[in-house]
C-alpha cells in the first residue's frame, strides 16, 4: 500500500519462465508489456496465458499490454556486412534500387517514406549517431549531405524528425500481430510512432471491427509531431507512453525532460494514465545496482505523479530481472512515501474546473483527512479520473469484472480488487480492510453518489 506509482515490466527471454515471472509479479509488477517487435503469434499468446494464470494464482490483478512494432524504418543491405566509411560534407543517396549499397548510396525499401521526404529534412540513422540533411527529393531518389557520423552499414534503423510520414500507423505485420493478439484479449494495446489522433482512431476501428472486448489503447509518444498534438492524441487514446528511446533521437535530447513533464501534466488534465519508459534502470542489464542518476530518474517520475514507470532491456535481457523489479519498487515506495508525507496541492491543478466532480472527491478526501477513497468501478472512467486528481491516498477500486480490475492496474494510486460478489456498502469497508486500512474515514463513490463514512 506504500507504493502508488505502478510498474510496467517488459517481458523477454530472461524473465518469461513461470518462476521468474511469478517472482516479478509478487515483487510489484502491475502490468506486463509484450513487445511484438520481437516474438509474435502463439509465442506471445502462451505468455499471455501464463500471466493470466499467475495473476489468478496470486489473486492479484495484473494488466497485459501488447506493444506493436509500428512503422520502424530501416535502410537496405550493403554489398558486404562491413562498415562503410562516411565523411562529413559528402553526398549520400537513398533510392528504390534493391542493388546492395556502397559508400555513396543505399536502398530505402519503403517507397512511401522516400516520397514523404522534403528538402531540408533531417535523416537520423543508427539512433541519431549519423545525421544527414536532404538536398534533393523526388519520389524514387533522395540526395543528402552527411552532417554527423563516420560509418554506415546494412539495415540501420532511421528516424525522420522533420517529416510527416504518409503511411498508416499499422504496418502489414502490425495488422497480423494485432488480429492475433485481439483473440487473446489483452487489456491494453500500445501503438508505436503515433503522429496524429487519427492514428489512434484507425487502431480503435481495427479493434472494434473484430471484438467487443473493451481493449484500451496506449499511444506511444516518440515523434515531434505527436508531441505537438499531445492534447488531441491524449483525448483520442486511453493512455500515453513517453517512449523516451526514439523520442530522444527525434527531438534534441536535452528537451526530453521538459517534454515529459508537459506530457504528464497534459495527461492529468485529460484524465489519462501515463507511463514513463526506457532506460529507467538500464545499467541493471549488467549490474545488480542502479546508478545514482537512475535512482533519481525513477523517483522523479513518481514525484511528477506519472502513473507508471517501465522496465525495458533490464528485465528482458538483464542479469537479474527480479532484482530490477525489487529495486524499482524500493525507489518508488520511498519517493511515493515522501510525496505523500508532503502532499501535492491538488487544488492548484490547472484547467480542472472548480465544479469537476472528481475534484470534489479529492477535495472531500483532503479536507476530511480520509484514509482512502473507495470506488465501485463499473467501468474504468470514474476511477481513472479520480486517480488523475492525484489524491495521495489509496483509491480502492471494487470491480466485478476482471478486465476493469486489470486495466485499472495502470492508474496511479489505484488498488483494484476483483470479486464478482462485491458491490454493497459493507463491501466498501471490507475492501478497505483487505488493504489493511482499518480506521479513519472513507470517501465512497458509487456512480453519482459521493459519501463520507467512518471505518471504525
Ligand atoms: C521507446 O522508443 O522508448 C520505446 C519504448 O519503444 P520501443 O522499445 O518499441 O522502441
Amino acid at each position: 500500500m506504500n507504493k502508488y506509482t505502478k510498474i510496467t515490466a517488459s517481458i523477454g527471454p530472461k524473465c518469461e519462465d513461470r518462476e521468474t515471472l511469478t517472482r516479478m509479479i509478487s515483487a510489484g509488477v502491475n502490468m506486463c508489456r509484450l513487445n511484438f517487435s520481437h516474438d509474435t503469434g502463439d509465442i506471445q499468446g502462451r505468455k499471455i496465458d501464463m500471466i493470466r494464470e499467475i495473476s489468478t494464482e496470486l489473486n492479484s490483478p495484473v494488466a497485459v499490454m501488447i506493444d506493436l512494432q509500428g512503422p520502424k524504418h530501416r535502410i537496405g543491405n550493403f554489398e558486404t556486412e562491413d562498415k562503410y566509411p562516411l565523411e562529413i560534407g559528402q553526398k549520400f543517396t537513398f533510392d528504390t534500387d534493391p542493388t546492395p549499397g556502397n559508400t555513396t548510396r543505399v536502398q530505402l525499401p519503403d517507397a512511401d517514406v522516400l516520397g514523404s521526404l522534403k528538402i531540408g529534412d533531417r535523416i537520423l540513422l543508427n539512433d541519431g549517431k549519423i545525421e544527414m540533411r536532404v538536398d534533393f527529393a523526388s519520389a524514387d531518389k533522395v540526395d543528402a549531405t552527411v552532417i554527423r557520423g563516420t560509418e554506415i552499414w546494412s539495415r540501420r534503423g532511421f528516424n525522420l524528425p522533420d517529416t510527416e510520414i504518409a503511411t498508416s500507423v499499422l504496418t502489414k505485420k502490425d495488422r497480423e500481430d494485432l488480429a492475433y493478439a485481439i483473440t487473446k484479449k489483452p487489456d491494453w494495446v500500445a501503438i508505436s510512432f503515433v503522429q496524429k489522433p487519427e492514428d489512434v482512431a484507425e487502431v480503435r476501428d481495427f479493434i472494434t471491427e473484430r471484438t467487443s472486448h473493451p481493449i484500451k489503447i496506449i499511444a506511444k509518444i516518440e515523434r515531434p509531431n505527436a508531441v505537438d498534438r499531445i492534447t488531441e492524441i491524449a483525448e483520442a487514446a486511453d493512455g500515453i507512453m513517453i517512449a523516451r528511446g526514439d523520442l530522444a533521437v527525434e527531438v534534441p535530447y536535452a528537451e526530453v525532460p521538459a517534454i515529459s513533464r508537459r506530457i504528464i501534466r497534459e495527461c492529468r488534465k485529460m484524465n489519462k494514465p501515463v507511463i514513463v519508459a526506457t532506460q529507467m534502470l538500464g545499467s541493471m542489464v549488467n549490474s545488480e545496482f542502479p546508478t545514482r542518476a537512475e535512482i533519481t530518474d525513477v523517483a522523479n517520475a513518481a514525484y511528477l505523479r506519472a502513473d507508471s514507470t517501465m522496465t525495458s532491456e533490464e528485465t528482458t535481457i538483464g542479469i537479474n530481472p527480479v532484482n530490477v523489479i525489487e529495486t524499482m519498487y524500493n525507489i518508488l515506495a520511498n519517493a511515493d512515501g515522501d510525496a505523500i508525507a508532503n502532499p501535492y496541492d491538488w487544488s492548484r491543478v490547472e484547467n480542472i474546473p472548480e465544479n469537476d466532480w472528481s475534484r470534489s472527491v479529492a477535495s472531500m478526501a483532503y479536507l476530511n483527512k480520509a484514509s482512502a477513497i473507495v470506488v465501485f468501478a463499473r467501468d474504468t472512467i470514474a476511477t481513472t479520473q479520480i486517480s488523475c486528481r492525484k489524491p495521495d491516498i489509496p483509491v480502492i477500486a471494487v470491480c466485478n469484472e476482471s478486465v476493469i480490475a486489470n486495466q485499472l492496474c495502470l492508474a496511479r494510486g489505484v488498488f483494484p480488487i476483483y470479486d464478482t460478489e462485491l458491490f454493497g456498502m459493507r463491501d466498501a469497508f471490507n475492501a478497505a480492510r483487505h488493504f489493511n486500512i482499518n480506521s479513519g474515514k472513507l470517501v465512497i463513490v458509487d456512480e453519482e453518489k459521493i459519501s463520507l463514512r467512518t471505518l471504525d
